[in-house]
């Protein structure tokens, strides 16, 4: 019995220190690594007030910056949370990271399957079941309000097969922005911190797909204008509302065909990015579907981004998009006039270019430190399955 859990103590550590290293290291033959990438904004209809504004016609020609970076260049306390971790074995004394720390120890211990096919999901009710099952878990306080145009109002049942499966959430008022400018409906805001949306065009990373393909693929940007709007307007948001914050790197959540992606906006600094897509499910059998351990671990830091979100690294911010440019007179609008709640496509063609990777010297040590981790614990898992094999 005690190896027993001592397997899964080593099988929980590989599979936190692999999930965590592919956030901190790329190169041409690890395509799990979730990279970001900064782009600029050409033209939108971001200063258009009335109808033309709305999030469903946002319009956004975009262009990709020649660099990329890390995802996990942006969550350096997160990262190091984990890493401490895995490092240690103990819990943190901070009571704030101790309650995230086993948050998302808990959801991988419970490691609670999904008995249907997430491909027979629309996209909204893809997002509501991340939000019940998945976001609403990793959170501090469980807690999300749903486009209530949604439907169902007082519906407290989950999308998912299990019926004694209730919404920790409820169906209500999600309009955010100012009609002067961008404005509408989010489709899912998890503790008033991150937005949840769902994606038109799909960014799956199919298995039959060639390396080369798969590189095409994670290459574009998921392109809705909707969702570039939505991150915008919701970081202008953040910042207006918690004027105090250390920085305003705000992350918004795309879901689209089993796969989500992250959009970044940092409303002081005027920085835009898209993450490269995250598949969301690993199967275990016929219509038996666990969360991804990379979809788990970007899904923790999204939603507590407050608590371990770093911000921009210096060299990040020479990447500007545009945006503060592109909206002139209208920016004070953004700044000061953003209302949450009570308000009344074109996909831009990808170019692909030569982008220079970068990343701080606090990746470089981390993912020394992940290696180790990654070895020691294989290690330990071949001990451990030897001695079962002599017993
Ligand atoms: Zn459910």
């Amino acid at each position: 019995m005690a190896a027993e859990t001592d397997d899964m103590k080593h099988n929980l550590k590989f599979a936190f220190a692999n999930a965590t290293h592919s956030l901190c290291f790329t190169n041409e033959w690890f395509s799990n690594a979730v990279k970001l990438l900064p782009f600029r904004i050409k033209r939108s209809n971001a200063t258009v007030g009335g109808d033309g504004a709305m999030f469903s016609r946002a319009f956004c020609d975009t262009e990709l910056h020649n660099v990329e970076y890390l995802f996990g260049d942006i969550f350096q306390h997160g990262i190091s949370l984990v890493t401490k971790y895995l490092t240690q074995e103990t819990l943190p004394d901070d009571k704030t990271d101790r309650l995230l720390l086993r948050k998302l120890l808990d959801i991988k211990k419970e490691g609670k399957s999904i008995n249907l096919d997430p491909q027979k999901l629309t996209e909204t009710e893809l997002a509501v079941l991340l939000a019940n099952h998945l976001f609403g878990k990793l959170a501090t306080y469980n807690n999300y309000v749903i486009d209530k145009s949604f439907g169902r109002k007082g519906d407290e049942q989950c999308v998912c097969d299990d019926k004694s499966c209730k919404m920790t959430g409820h169906y209500g008022d999600t309009s955010v922005g100012n009609i002067e400018v961008w404005h509408g409906n989010l489709d899912i805001i998890i503790n008033n911190d991150l937005s949840m949306e769902h994606l038109e065009t799909p960014v799956s990373r199919s298995e039959e797909m060639s390396p080369a393909e798969v590189k095409v693929k994670s290459e574009a940007l998921s392109g809705t204008a909707q969702i570039i709007s939505k991150a915008i307007v919701f970081s202008f948001l953040q910042k207006q509302t918690h004027p105090v914050r250390k920085h305003f790197l705000t992350p918004c959540i795309g879901v689209g065909n089993a796969s989500l992606i992250v959009m970044f906006y940092d409303s002081e600094h005027d920085v835009i990015f898209e993450s490269s897509p995250i598949p969301l499910f690993q199967t275990r059998g016929v219509n038996k579907y666990e969360f991804d351990d990379v979809a788990i671990l970007v899904a923790w830091l999204s939603v507590n981004h407050k608590f371990l979100c770093s911000g921009l690294t210096e060299e990040m911010k020479k990447f500007k998009c545009g945006f503060f440019k592109e909206v002139k007179e209208k920016l004070k609008v953004y700044e000061d006039n953003l209302q949450l709640g009570n308000i009344a496509s074109f996909v831009p063609v990808p170019i692909f270019q030569k982008r220079s990777l970068q990343w701080s010297s606090f990746i470089e040590e981390t993912e020394n430190d992940l290696i180790g981790i990654i070895h020691r614990e294989k290690k330990k898992l071949k001990l451990s399955e030897e001695k079962d094999l002599t017993k």
